[in-house]
């Protein structure tokens, strides 16, 4: 289906609401009926009727339409944020017993459910460096279930051959799960690749200004049902119809916001790959990443994250260097309209704490909406005064 169609029309019956442009926010935890009969149909299939909100809402239902349509699956769910899309989407496929193999180093809640919560009820895991199919055919157990993807992976971007991971993983009966928040559904489509289930942290780009938390778990009618009426309904993982308005609204510019943010990035990755003071780029769309040439087939665009590592001699001139920035602001997570920064030296020298493994010289930027001279003029100044 066209984007065209998919931001601005796809869900909205607006003979249905006194063809108000804008869909109304149906801010209603529960919903009437006039008879019995009624009420036994949508007992027979909740996902479909409108009888408790902790279930389905009119004003999520138009955002489900649009987020499947726009990751190519035939049903999604909207949950109450990308941890929540995350941990209904694995606990759904695994049972006491089972193991999953998941790349190395994924995003930390996700590190946490496998590593930590999902052993508490009997579920193994093996990390592996997934840029090398190899190693996850390598961990292949009898009971595995589950292959868990993250491309580009989290702060240094490793990129996962997804036509590769899905064909081993149907030989072998395991669920390929990928978190494709990074790439968003206008820059890769997993399920062309013939993943399973798809996730997006919707916080980020998905919803785009910074004022919701919010998930979405993208795949097969049969998947997203078997979900919703196990974990969605029992963890109650729902998000509110006036956080599901919200994203309605950020959806309507996500073409142009995301193609910004990718443009702009590009233009900033260029500036910082050929400045003396840059050690390395991370960048999965730059020539010189060293998965370029995957990243070019499985992604057309790459969004607006880009790491760098500092030739930064010591601790004190990475500080010069975060100290001088102005135009980023410092702050966790991204895919806002605000460039944001993450200097890794801030998760080391904490009292009590272990260091980060990664370097204290590596910085994470987000760029947003902001023009790229605007930015790369604060960088260049930065750089300078390191
Ligand atoms: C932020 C993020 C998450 C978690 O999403 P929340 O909405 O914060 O729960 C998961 N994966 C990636 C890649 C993220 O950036």
């Amino acid at each position: 289906m066209d984007i065209n169609d998919i931001l601005t029309h796809l869900g909205e019956d607006r003979s249905k609401y006194f063809n108000a442009v804008a869909p109304p926010i149906i801010q209603s935890s529960n919903f009437v009926f006039e008879t019995v009969e009624d009420m036994r149909i949508a007992f027979a299939n909740e996902l479909e009727h409108h009888i408790y909100t902790r279930g389905n809402n009119p004003t999520v239902a138009i955002l489900r339409q649009k987020l499947a349509a726009l990751e190519h699956t035939e049903d999604a769910l909207v949950v109450g944020s990308g941890a929540a899309a995350v941990s209904a989407s694995v606990i759904s496929n695994v049972k006491s017993g089972d193991h999953i193999i998941c790349v190395q180093k994924p995003y930390s809640w996700t590190f946490k459910l496998i590593s930590k919560l999902l052993p508490k009820f009997g579920v193994d895991f093996t990390f592996v460096d997934g840029k090398d199919i190899n190693n996850i055919i390598s961990a292949l157990q009898p009971n595995t279930k589950v292959l868990y993807l993250e491309s580009p992976n989290t702060m240094t971007f490793e990129i996962q051959d997804l036509k590769a991971c899905s064909i081993f993983a149907k030989q072998h009966n395991i669920v390929t799960i990928i978190d494709n928040s990074h790439a968003s559904p206008l820059f890769q489509n997993p399920v062309d690749f013939g993943i399973d289930i798809i996730v997006h942290s919707a916080t980020k780009y998905i919803n785009g200004h910074s004022d919701v938390v919010a998930g979405v778990i993208c795949s097969s009618k049969e998947m997203i049902k078997k979900i919703f009426e196990s974990e969605l309904m029992t963890l109650g993982l729902t998000i509110s119809p006036h956080d599901a308005g919200l994203m309605i609204r950020g959806l309507r510019t996500l073409e142009l916001r995301v193609k910004r943010s990718d443009e702009t990035a590009q233009k900033v990755a260029d500036f910082l790959y050929q400045h003396p003071k840059i050690e390395k780029l991370y960048f999965p769309l730059h020539p010189s990443f060293d998965q370029y040439a995957l990243a070019s087939k499985q992604m057309t665009g790459c969004g607006g994250l880009i790491t760098i590592k500092l030739k930064a001699a010591s601790k004190e001139s990475t500080m010069r260097f975060v100290r001088s920035i102005k135009r980023f602001l410092m702050a966790v997570s991204w895919g806002g309209y605000e460039s944001l920064m993450i200097p890794s030296i801030a998760f080391h020298d904490i009292p009590g704490m272990p260091d980060s493994p990664i370097h204290w010289s590596m910085v994470r930027l987000y760029i947003g909406l902001e023009s790229a001279e605007y930015l790369i003029e604060d960088l260049s100044h930065a750089l300078d005064a390191m």
